[in-house]
């Protein structure tokens, strides 16, 4: 529905965050506040009086896009006097919505789809998100504490690839309010002098800074580099002027220009009350930022006094903005009244529950090791929140008994199927085997013959997590050599300059995956060579569905997504009489009178989201061999769940079965109910076929016409997902796009089976799957 770019782009951290101490202190809550980003100060009267002024004196109307030309020209007058860089306020200033929107002007300017951007982490929430909006992949780079969180010029130069575009710097920094020297800039100057890249200076920060420390502009630094920095500052922070919405920046004429054309299509100029007020801000007196920074000053120094205090916290002294980054790692591992701590969601958790003390998990700004605490809050709250924060983390305590959950989990390099190609000639399979051959080294090759419903697959990988699911997935095949396979799958990872790519030669039954670890992609073209295999040689007949068993008598659910298929599948099985027999592919045979379907998986490979449907497999899942499973808070995709608030992951789980759709479990199908609950045949008598179609009746019998005629369309009459089943006749994915011959030889097969079976179009339109459940049961048993 959404569009890709703006599909993995997480809600800010801190909004969630924040939003939650409102809803707490709604309930009457006695909350610190320690996750604001904002200065607590009042905007200076002298800049509201130049607010009512604007409006008093009508400059209510649109600007000039890049800002009012007097503001711009203030702007390079003082750029000029505080940091020595000399800007032409006609060409190069561009005022913004705030420096978040300067920054993103820039980024949107800059990046094109694949350019590297080197983000040094800790870092801002935005700056990864925004890099990504604008198709570039953000290049994380680790800063420790030991170097007070700033990058050296190493780190700096090791991650510079032909690829990197720009590189971020910001000074001083939010999270960590580390700061750099002329120094320090200095050598980062040497290193970017020498490449191709623009530097982005995010000095938003720039006026808080502490002990005397001296800032520095990084565009201040060299003239060679000033033709390529952007420098970005604002009044939300010095000024107190968040809500005002004001920033800037300042570079290169192409750049500005680039920049105003992005902002002067998307939101136009700056509110023009606040650019008047802003001007007023920078001409009027700086003794109020005098005072904030003071102010500042000493509540950082008080911070930092009572965090040195509680045992097994490190702290970096900031010089700079208004945050401590310390490292709460220690108490990882340890638990208080059933909070168990595992990283730093689970501490800032356990801190807004316990001591009603809000502060930011570090993994939000991409350090699970640390939290972030702002002392932008008033003296009497800072004490109040730190006593509270010592009491609460003094309570935690190792636990005797552990409940220790690892979870056994491979996270796949490529997470979706490989496209098939299933129309190569004998030369096209020579070559495409050399290829992959030449890819299996003896030092690194698993070779294991699976017994796929009789049929002996061989799997010759170099990837040891395929070889890994596989031999968990299939019942084993004798692997002696003399015994021959009925086909071979090559899946060979690390192919350079191809795509993840499957091959399929049916002749031969050889299959052949290129560049895919997800084992979703083998499994695949495991079933569509079993499945083309068993049709061509056996006789036997591949249906695609979810399928079980009540006493004796067998049914399948078969039908395209959006039709429900899988909760009434699950809802039917919250039925002790009902036995689990297949989630996937049934194969069928005839003889002596009924349709026997075998399923061939030794271990069903699920998408661990149908915990939805069923809870009570979160607690299986957690004891299988998993794939892609997410265990970050930041890579959940479901950024947006409707589950915000009861966010597992938010409370410090250490993994969510839900954040996924590619997340899967190789689950034993006995561990759902042991041997009474799965049966591996089941004599198949009634075939359900499920659309989805509001116009439609309920139930309808079909005869042996009509239900082949919609099978063989293989999609839903009713509103099922657009495009879905459209190419999938028989609403199987592993079949091959046959020719006219095997669509008949299969139609033929289908048309067996239905003289064993009773065939139901069910219409789930408008239905709860309990009562189609009940249904279902009705007919099936009555
Ligand atoms: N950069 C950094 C590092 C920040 O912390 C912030 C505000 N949190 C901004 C930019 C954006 O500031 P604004 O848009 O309010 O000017």
């Amino acid at each position: 529905m959404l569009s890709e770019r703006i599909k993995h782009i997480g809600v800010s951290p801190t909004m969630k965050i924040a939003a939650k101490a409102i809803a707490m202190r709604a309930q009457g809550i006695d909350v610190v506040d320690f996750s604001v980003g904002e200065p607590d100060f009042p905007t200076p009267q002298f800049i509201k009086d130049a607010g009512k002024q604007a409006i008093d004196q009508n400059i209510t109307r649109y600007t000039m896009n890049a800002g009012t030309m007097e503001l711009r020209k203030a702007i390079a007058e003082y750029l000029y006097k505080e940091h020595g860089v000399e800007y032409d306020p006609a060409k190069q200033i561009l005022v913004s919505n705030g420096a978040k929107q300067a920054i993103f002007n820039v980024i949107m300017a800059l990046i094109s789809d694949g350019d590297e951007v080197i983000v040094p982490a800790p870092y801002w929430v935005s700056y990864p998100e925004m890099v990504r909006l604008a198709g570039g992949r953000p290049v994380i780079v680790e800063t420790h504490e030991e170097n007070g969180f700033r990058l050296t010029p190493e780190q700096l130069k090791q991650n510079i690839s032909a690829s990197t575009r720009a590189f971020i710097l910001c000074n001083p920094s939010n999270p960590t309010g580390a700061a750099y020297s002329q120094d320090d800039l200095m050598e980062l100057a040497k290193v970017l002098e020498e490449e191709e890249i623009f530097i982005i200076a995010d000095e938003i920060y720039s006026r808080l800074v502490y002990d005397n420390f001296r800032f520095t502009s990084f565009a201040s630094i060299s003239a060679k580099l000033k033709e390529r920095t952007i420098l970005i500052n604002g009044f939300s922070k010095a000024f107190s002027m968040t809500g005002w919405r004001i920033g800037y920046l300042a570079g290169p004429k192409e750049i500005v220009e680039a920049a105003n054309k992005i902002q002067s299509h998307s939101t136009s100029n700056a509110n023009s009350i606040s650019q008047f007020a802003a001007l007023q801000a920078l001409k009027g007196p700086s003794y109020e930022v005098g005072r904030m920074v003071a102010e500042f000053q000493r509540r950082r120094n008080y911070v930092v006094q009572r965090l040195r205090a509680i045992p097994d916290i490190s702290v970096t002294e900031p010089q700079g903005a208004f945050y401590v980054f310390p490292n709460i790692s220690a108490y990882f591992g340890k638990e208080h009244k059933g909070h168990y701590i595992r990283n730093s969601y689970g501490l800032a958790y356990y801190l807004l529950r316990e001591a009603n003390v809000v502060v930011v998990p570090g993994a939000a700004f991409g350090s699970d090791q640390h939290i972030r605490i702002s002392y932008s809050a008033s003296m009497e709250q800072i004490e109040k929140g730190m006593k509270r924060m010592a009491e609460a983390l003094r309570r935690l305590k190792t636990p005797t008994k552990i409940k220790f959950v690892q979870l056994n989990n491979y996270r796949t390099k490529v997470r979706k199927k490989a496209p098939l190609e299933s129309k190569i000639n004998y030369e096209q399979r020579e070559a495409l085997i050399a290829e992959a051959e030449a890819h299996l080294k003896f030092n690194q090759y698993f070779e294991w013959n699976a017994n796929i419903n009789g049929l002996i697959i061989q799997l010759r990988t170099n990837s040891a997590h395929l070889n890994d699911f596989w031999i968990e997935n299939w019942y084993p095949a004798q692997l002696e050599s003399d015994l021959e396979p009925h086909g071979v799958i090559y899946a060979v990872d690390g192919v350079v300059g191809r795509e993840p790519h499957a091959f399929y030669h049916s002749e031969s039954s050889t299959g052949l995956l290129f560049n895919s670890d997800y084992y979703g992609a083998l499994r695949s073209l495991a079933l569509t060579l079993v499945a083309d295999l068993g049709e061509r040689l056996f006789d036997l007949h591949t249906v695609r569905g979810f399928s079980g068993d009540f006493q004796g008598r067998g049914f399948v659910l078969i039908g395209p997504r959006g039709t429900q298929k899988t909760p009434l599948f699950y809802q039917l099985l919250q039925d002790e009489n009902m036995a689990l027999h297949s989630n996937d592919l049934l194969f069928v045979r005839f003889g002596g009178g009924f349709a026997a379907a075998d399923v061939a998986e030794r271990k069903f490979y699920l998408p661990t989201q149908h915990a939805e449907y069923f809870p009570a497999l979160e607690a299986l899942f957690e004891k299988c061999k998993c794939e892609n499973v997410i265990t970050n808070r930041v890579d959940c995709e479901y950024q947006n769940c409707v589950n915000a608030e009861q966010c597992s992951m938010d409370r410090g789980a250490p993994y969510c079965f839900m954040a996924s759709k590619t997340s899967t479990a190789m689950l034993d199908p006995y561990w759902i109910g042991g041997m009474e609950r799965h049966v591996k045949r089941i004599d198949l008598q009634f075939l359900f076929l499920l659309t989805n179609d509001p116009l439609a009746e309920p139930l309808k019998e079909l005869d042996a016409e009509q239900a082949l005629q919609l099978l063989r369309r293989g999609s839903s009459s009713g509103a099922a997902m657009p495009g879905q089943g459209k190419d999938q006749p028989f609403y199987n994915p592993y079949l091959l796009p046959h020719d006219e011959l095997r669509l008949k030889q299969h139609q033929e097969r289908f048309l067996r089976l239905l003289q064993f079976v009773k065939v139901v179009q069910l219409n789930t339109a408008n239905q709860t799957p309990a009562r189609l459940a009940e249904r279902l049961k009705e007919m099936i048993t009555g």
